[in-house]
């Protein structure tokens, strides 16, 4: 449907009402609520001039706040620029320049920060909220002397019903997002996605996870209706509760994690920090439907003491993205709930989101494995890496994408645009797959983290799977070694479950394993066991880190 995306946040209000949308310590936040605050920051933010065409960056965590800031943003006909808010103030700097991001909408502990980055960017109106402020809206937040600087309970004192503002806006060209790459290989991008863009993705994700088509109702407003057995669907309309910690300011979070959920009527509770203790808590205490997020939140939840005993008997679901999900995980996931469905999303944020999902929306056969198939509307093609023709099912080549969730392109970087989305409108995305004889598709690895032995390509996620299914390995990533003669010897970084399996890994041992499965040229050289490995905010291994530290100990 082409309407802006604040038609999501309406139709959820009609329908889901009085019930929770949001739950951060404690406080619960009503549909109803949500709309009427963001409604109100829309009037708020146009009351002080920003509108159509302007970007508002977002530089919150997950809090309560969060979505109507989201939302308000949106209404107010802005573009939502999301930023870490734990970027150091030369990064933010860079990214609220590089946005052309007009106001800031903060957290008063990072105030600090912020102040140091806002010298030589264009932003003029800063917002400010805080922890205190998850309980009280209205408490007072110290603005730190800021220029410009408001309190978000000043933008909430708005008249919420003075806003309709979206009306105007083109959803084919007006820029609802301008999101920025999770910077896992490279520099972050901006990348530009218009309402359109977002509203479709926020759809497909939601077919994938609740088995429903999408329809406007009377007023123009988005809504969903399920239409295959719920039973095969986590995401039950208007009766799923889940813990999100995914970061909201990426495209996993905001897609699937708020609006995904808004649209379906699920209660959300928020979770500000990542503690496995205190999720596997509250995943029993509020009886949680599913458990989401990327593969490391998994093998943290896996390694709570006593995991195997508490009640999860309301979870249907499991769902991840963001990176590979080994096999030997799945089925120890698997295990601790039986019956349950496990769900695989792949995407990227050039793509809004997603672009495949497993189960399919269609069959609801499961391939583990594999990411699935397309999204509805969404084409893949594999092709040679150097550029070419599709190749046909069973070779491996570069993962391309087409569909109307695809970016417009990258902010102010035409070169990089023009390289990666070809005249036709396939977008290249940098990671290595094969599609099987059913449309099934895998992610073999990214470009960027392959190795090349002696002149062979080793894909350290095929070692990566192997060391996952030894009894004993919580987690593990392989990457290259620099090395005179061979280019680069692949090299094992291995988290130790704690337990006695754990205990008794030796590298030896490992590499034994390894050496039984794989041809030559790709066994592991040495392996290196670390307490944790480096992840990004949305869960992605970092593996430019280890990389970095082999090259550091080889120079
Ligand atoms: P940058 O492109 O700046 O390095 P990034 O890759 O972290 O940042 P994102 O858009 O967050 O930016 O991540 C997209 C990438 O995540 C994909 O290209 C792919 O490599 C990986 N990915 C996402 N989902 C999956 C999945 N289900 N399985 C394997 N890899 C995945």
């Amino acid at each position: 449907p082409d309407v802006p995306v604040g038609s999501v946040l309406r139709a959820a209000v009609r329908r889901w009402g009085d019930r929770t949308a949001f739950v951060h310590h404690d406080v619960a936040l009503s549909f109803t609520e949500l709309g009427r605050r963001a409604h109100a920051v829309a009037a708020g933010l146009a009351a002080r001039g920003i509108g159509r065409g302007d970007v508002v960056a977002v530089h919150l965590p997950n809090c309560l706040q969060y979505p109507a800031v989201y939302y308000g943003v949106l209404l107010a006909g802005a573009t939502f620029s999301p930023t870490n808010p734990l970027l150091p103030p030369a990064g933010l700097a860079h990214q609220l320049a590089d946005a052309g991001a007009r106001a800031l909408v903060t957290w008063e502990p990072v105030l600090p920060v912020v102040r140091l980055a806002l010298p030589g960017t264009g932003v003029e109106t800063v917002v400010v909220t805080g922890p205190q402020q998850v309980a009280d809206p209205t408490a007072a937040v110290d603005l730190a002397d800021l220029p410009g600087a408001v309190s978000l309970a000043d933008l909430l004192a708005a008249d919420p019903a003075d806003a309709h503002r979206d009306a105007d806006l083109d959803p084919a060209a007006d820029l609802a997002h301008l999101a920025y790459t999770g910077g896992t290989t490279g520099v972050s991008k901006g990348v530009e996605l218009p309402h359109r863009a977002v509203v479709t993705n926020v759809l497909q994700s939601a077919c994938f996870t609740t088995g429903s088509v999408p329809a406007l109702d009377a007023e123009g407003d988005v809504t969903l209706d399920q239409f295959s057995d719920p039973a095969e669907h986590p995401t039950r309309l208007g009766t799923a509760t889940i813990i999100n910690l995914t970061p909201w300011f990426h495209a996993m979070g905001v897609i699937g994690y708020l609006n995904g959920q808004v649209l379906s009527g699920s209660t959300v509770v928020v979770h500000d920090r990542f503690d496995p203790v205190q999720y596997l808590a509250d995943a029993v205490r509020y009886r949680v439907t599913s458990i989401g997020g990327a593969p490391p939140v998994f093998v943290a939840l896996l390694q709570v003491p006593g995991i195997a005993e508490a009640d999860l008997s309301s979870v249907r679901g499991f769902s991840s993205g963001a990176a590979p999900l080994p096999v030997p995980l799945i089925e120890r996931m698997a295990a601790l709930v039986p019956g349950v469905v496990i769900a695989e999303g792949y995407g990227l944020t050039e793509v809004t989101m997603m672009a495949t999902g497993n189960p399919p929306h269609t069959s609801g056969i499961r391939k583990a494995g594999t990411v699935g198939v397309p999204l509805p509307d969404t084409e893949i093609s594999i092709r040679p890496l150097g550029g070419g023709d599709p190749l046909p099912a069973g070779e491996r080549g570069e993962v391309c994408i087409r569909g109307p969730q695809l970016m417009r392109g990258y902010a102010g970087r035409p070169d990089a645009t023009a390289e990666s989305i070809d005249p036709d409108g396939w977008f290249h995305t940098g990671d290595v797959g094969v599609l099987d004889a059913d449309g099934y598709l895998a992610i073999v690895d990214r470009t960027k983290d392959m190795l090349l032995y002696k002149g062979y390509n080793v894909f350290p996620r095929e070692l990566e799977e192997i060391l996952f299914g030894v009894p004993g390995v919580a987690a593990a990533a392989v990457v290259g070694r620099p090395d005179p003669e061979a280019g680069e010897l692949p090299v094992a970084y291995v988290v130790r479950r704690a337990d006695d399996a754990g205990a008794a890994l030796t590298a030896e041992s490992l590499r034994a394993v390894v050496d039984e499965q794989v041809t030559p040229y790709k066994r592991l050289r040495d392996v290196v066991f670390v307490d944790a490995l480096p992840v990004s905010p949305a869960g992605k291994v970092l593996k430019r880190e280890l990389t970095a530290r082999e090259r550091a100990a080889g120079g």
